[in-house]
C-alpha cells in the first residue's frame, strides 16, 4: 500500500500544539503518516489555527496544488473548515472519499524595477498596493493596457474572491462567491477633489485582463507591497502588472460546506 502522508503545519498556541498531537495519533491509528514537512506522498496538507495560520501553511509550502484543511482554533476561522472537537469526523470522512475540492484563484503581482530586474508575488486574499509610509500614492492605472485612471490616496487593494471578506470588506469592498473567477479592485482612502481624481468604489475585472500600475515617484519614498501577510518595500520599481496566476489552492470541504453560510455565520 502506498505511503498516505499527512503533512500538519501549526501556528504555536497551546490549543494547535495539543490539537495536533491529538490529531498525530489519530491520523496514525487510522493509516496514515503525519509530517512536519511537505513530503513527495504528501497528498494533504493540514493548517492548525485561524485563517492566518492556513495562509502561512500555503506561502511556506509554496502553493502546492495538494489540498489543504483547516483546523480552526483562532479567532475567525473563514477558511478553516473543521474544529478541534470534529477529528474523527473529519478522519473517516476523508479515508471514505466523502468530501469535494473548493478551488481557489490566487492572484500575483509582476514587478519590474528601473534596473530591468523581475520580481513576482502571489496572494490568496489580495495584493495591496501603498507608500513605504503614510504618504498618498500617485498611481497611473491601466486595464488591458488602455490607460483608466490616475489614482491618489492611500493605496489600491486587489483582491481574490477567498479574499473578498477580508481587508476588501473593511474597505467596503464587495462579497464575491468564489465560484465566480475575477479579481476586484478597492481603493483605499482614494482622494475626490479638483486636484485629484479616483474611482470611489470597488471595480470588478475579469481573468483575462491585466492590471498596469505605474507609480509616480516621488523619490524619496518607497512603494510597499503587501501579498497576504508578507510584506515587501520597493524602492526603485517602475511598473507592476497585477495577472491571475496558474497556481489555484485547493480546500477540502464537507458535505455541510456552503459559501453564503459560512458568510452569514462569520459575518451577520
Ligand atoms: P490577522 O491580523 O489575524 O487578520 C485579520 C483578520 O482577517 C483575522 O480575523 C483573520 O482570521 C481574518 N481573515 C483572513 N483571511 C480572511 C478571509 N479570506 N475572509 C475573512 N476573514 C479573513 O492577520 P492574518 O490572520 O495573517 O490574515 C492576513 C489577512 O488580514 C490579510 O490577507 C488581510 O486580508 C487581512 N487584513 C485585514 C485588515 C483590515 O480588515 N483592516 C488590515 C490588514 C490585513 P483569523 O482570526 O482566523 O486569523
Ligand atoms: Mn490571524
Amino acid at each position: 500500500m502506498k505511503n498516505r502522508v499527512i503533512t500538519i503545519h501549526t501556528n504555536d498556541t497551546n490549543v494547535s500544539l495539543k490539537t495536533k498531537k491529538v490529531l498525530t495519533r489519530k491520523l496514525e491509528g487510522s493509516g496514515f503518516i503525519p509530517s512536519d514537512v511537505l513530503e513527495k506522498e504528501t497528498e494533504l496538507i493540514v493548517c492548525i489555527g485561524g485563517d492566518g495560520a492556513l495562509l502561512e501553511g500555503i506561502h511556506k509550502l509554496g502553493f502546492p496544488d495538494i489540498p489543504f484543511i483547516g483546523i480552526n482554533t483562532g479567532h475567525l476561522g473563514f477558511f478553516q473548515e473543521i474544529s478541534p472537537n470534529q477529528l474523527d469526523d473529519f478522519i473517516f470522512n476523508y479515508k471514505t472519499g466523502k468530501y469535494r475540492l473548493q478551488t481557489l484563484s490566487a492572484v500575483k503581482a509582476v514587478i519590474k524595477n528601473e534596473h530591468g530586474e523581475s520580481f513576482e508575488h502571489i496572494g490568496l486574499n489580495e495584493i495591496v498596493i501603498r507608500g513605504e509610509d503614510s504618504h498618498p500614492v500617485h498611481l497611473n492605472i491601466s486595464i488591458g493596457g488602455s490607460f483608466i485612471e490616475r489614482f491618489s490616496g492611500d493605496g489600491i487593494l486587489v483582491a481574490t474572491p477567498a479574499g473578498s471578506t477580508a481587508y476588501n470588506y473593511s474597505l467596503g469592498g464587495c462579497i464575491v462567491d468564489p465560484r465566480l473567477t475575477l479579481i476586484q479592485v478597492t481603493p483605499i482612502a482614494p482622494m475626490n477633489t479638483t486636484a485629484y481624481r479616483s474611482f470611489t468604489s470597488s471595480i470588478l475585472l475579469p481573468s483575462d485582463l491585466s492590471l498596469g500600475i505605474i507609480p509616480e515617484y516621488m523619490k524619496k519614498h518607497g512603494i510597499k507591497i503587501t501579498t497576504d501577510h508578507l510584506e515587501y518595500t520597493y524602492q526603485d520599481l517602475s511598473n507592476i502588472s497585477i495577472q491571475f496566476p496558474d497556481k489555484i489552492v485547493n480546500l477540502l470541504r464537507f458535505e455541510t460546506y456552503d459559501f453564503w453560510n459560512k458568510v452569514k455565520s462569520k459575518f451577520l
